[in-house]
């Protein structure tokens, strides 16, 4: 019926049955209604016999809301993809192409920085160069993306794509700034010197000499505790570094190579394939998440003989792993763990350590200690941080830092108490906070605060004391010079003003394997606990984010995407 309706209506009028045919094929057409179609088909039969010019235009029909919905998430969803693509060229291109610097200028203050950490880059990334001449120096050349590194001892995350060249960071910022390769051996605050040597592999004719400052700011961080057990610098692997990460991926494939050897004892095969972490912090657990990952969906494909003998155990000295987290991702992590069958010892310390076992400690529910002998293929110690000998060095020439144990004690401005002119973040600083790179990246960016202000409130000063110096009755334009000098003196209250460091706590994120991970979050001054998938897809997109520039969000993606597609390389290196 509606059709022949519309077969008429075109017929009478061939223009307005045109219209009405575009109208359709774009909005009505496809979903036909017949009740609409005969009212607009009627109205224009009696249209067609009152003549064409007040013809009413003919309703389009208004598609629905569902349709309308979808075709504004696409116009959304293909926006932001324009956008994020402009968006990435633009920081490739910004990358790609660093502005010309003026060279450091030695007769400004030399302010030296000691690392190319969390804290060390933060700083640098905030600091205006030009009013200082920097030096910085580190074994190091480049920053290293930790919360991703755990990442890189199974090759989910290639480690280059999570390390930023220093050359690069240093290369964009306004003024330039020297890079030393080199490791700070010897602080001497009377005479405002750092002892430096190169210590890598190809040295020149200068490879130790001195460095002077007039402020200086230690970022050198943590080295591994050992609490001094035996045998765990001999035979463990740790796992700060990008060499560490490498070295445990080397590690476990040539455990299993080995462990499918022709004619492996069962006992020596067990041994090899059980891998051992001995701390269950963030570290321990991330790292235990990976591997178990590793072996389920990789290894176990390539090397099925080897299915049911692989095995992996925590060790953990408290009476729980995660012990900063919330019980319930505490519990939810056990549990975790336990459906991924890794094993946890509680309550059991490593007491010593051989070249193929462990002496581990349980503690009973009565007291009772028992001692258990591990045999282990691979073995990561994860037990936390212990002062660096250069920091240890330092604090036993200050008398006022003979009462701190695990750095050099600082105080709300950061400065190291005891001396004049040095000042601390991040591993090395004891502040009252956790020694995590949110910490330490919020003290770098408030030390460059602090060193901007300071060079401002210099330059109001020297200009104040030229007034001054210079403001006498009988000049002509005294009371201008008042003026400004007022100003000046304002403007220095404000800037002198500034307030001591505030660490702000966003969270706390660990990945702890088959896809989950648990996020304590700060939520409107109270706390978020979640675990789970979800909670994975935050860990991701919040680290991802988080990555130093737009060439390591670039690479971090494609080594997801690259492990997910074709599975990790099993190939040992
Ligand atoms: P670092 O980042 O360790 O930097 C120290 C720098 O000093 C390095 O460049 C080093 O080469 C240099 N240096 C060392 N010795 C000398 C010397 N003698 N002279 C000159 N330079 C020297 N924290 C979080 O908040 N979230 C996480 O998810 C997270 N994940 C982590 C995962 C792993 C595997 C590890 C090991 C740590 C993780 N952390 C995490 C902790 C975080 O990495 C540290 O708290 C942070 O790196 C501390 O920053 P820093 O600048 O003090 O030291
Ligand atoms: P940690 O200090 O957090 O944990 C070390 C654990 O080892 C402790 O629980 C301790 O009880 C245990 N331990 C010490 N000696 C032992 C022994 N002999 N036997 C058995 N267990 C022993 O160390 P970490 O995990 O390396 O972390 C270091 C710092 O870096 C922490 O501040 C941590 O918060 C931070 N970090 C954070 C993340 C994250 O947020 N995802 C990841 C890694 C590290």
């Amino acid at each position: 019926m509606a059709s022949s309706i519309r077969a008429s209506t075109m017929l009478q009028s061939p223009s307005i049955g045109l219209q009405s045919v575009a109208r359709r094929s774009f909005a009505t057409l496809p979903r036909a209604r017949p009740s609409t179609s005969f009212v607009n088909a009627s109205r224009l039969q009696q249209s067609s016999r009152r003549g064409y010019a007040d013809i009413k235009p003919v309703e389009p029909v208004k598609p629905r809301r569902k349709f309308r919905t979808l075709r504004w998430m696409w116009r959304a969803t293909y926006l932001s993809l324009i956008g994020g693509v402009a968006y990435m060229g633009y920081g490739i291109y910004e990358l790609r192409h660093p502005m010309e610097q003026p060279i450091p200028d030695p007769n400004k203050q030399n302010l030296v920085i000691l690392g190319t950490g969390w804290g060390a880059v933060s700083l640098l990334k905030k600091l205006n160069t030009e009013n200082y001449n920097v030096i910085v120096v580190s074994p190091r050349n480049y920053f290293l993306f930790t919360p991703l590194l755990p990442s890189c001892t199974t090759g989910t995350i290639e480690h280059r794509s999570i390390m930023e060249p220093i050359r690069s960071i240093l290369r964009h910022k306004k003024a330039a700034v020297t890079f030393y390769e080199a490791e700070a051996s010897h602080i001497d605050p009377v005479r405002k010197t750092v002892s430096i040597a190169d210590n890598s592999e190809i040295k020149g004719t200068s490879a130790k000499t001195e460095v002077s400052y007039d402020k200086l700011v230690i970022a050198v961080g943590a080295e591994n505790a050992t609490f001094g057990i035996q045998g765990v610098t001999e035979h463990s692997c740790f796992l700060k570094e990008v060499g560490d990460a490498q070295r445990i991926r080397t590690k476990i494939m040539d455990c299993i190579e080995t462990a499918t050897f022709k004619d492996q004892s069962p006992e020596e095969i067990k041994r090899l394939l059980h891998m051992v972490v001995v701390g269950g912090g963030p570290t321990g657990v991330e790292f235990a998440g990976e591997l178990q990952d590793f072996f389920d969906q990789d290894i176990r494909k390539w090397v099925p003989e080897i299915s049911d003998k692989f095995k992996v155990t925590l060790i953990e000295a408290l009476p729980n792993v995660l012990p900063s987290f919330s019980k319930q991702l505490i519990e939810y992590t056990e549990s975790t763990f336990k459906e991924e069958k890794i094993t946890i010892m509680t309550k059991t310390a490593v007491k010593k350590v051989t070249e193929n076992t462990v002496e581990a400690e349980e503690t009973g529910p009565d007291g009772k200690k028992t001692t258990t002998i591990l045999p282990y293929g691979l073995l990561v110690w994860a037990t936390g941080n212990a002062v660096r000998p250069i920091v240890r060095d330092l604090m036993s020439q200050i008398p006022a830092q003979k009462d701190s144990r695990r750095g050099l004690a600082v105080n709300e401005y950061l400065a190291v108490q005891g001396t004049s002119d040095i000042w601390a973040t991040g591993d090395c600083a004891v502040a009252g906070y956790a020694p995590t790179a949110q910490v330490a990246a919020q003290e770098g960016a408030f030390l460059a605060r602090l060193f901007n202000t300071m060079a401002k409130t210099e330059h109001l000063e020297n200009r104040i004391d030229e007034l001054s110096t210079s403001l006498n009755v009988t000049r002509t334009d005294a009371p201008v010079v008042a003026t400004e000098l007022e100003d000046l003196q304002k403007s220095l209250r404000r800037i002198k003003d500034i307030k001591p460091f505030h660490y702000s706590h966003q969270g706390s994120l660990a990945y702890i394997g088959s896809d989950r991970a648990v996020a304590d979050v700060t939520w409107f001054n109270g706390n978020f606990a979640s675990g789970g998938s979800l909670t994975y897809l935050f860990w991701r997109s919040a680290y991802l984010s988080m990555c130093f520039s737009t060439r390591n969000r670039v690479l971090v993606v494609v080594d997801w995407l690259k492990s997910k597609a074709f599975g990790r390389d099993v190939s040992r290196e």
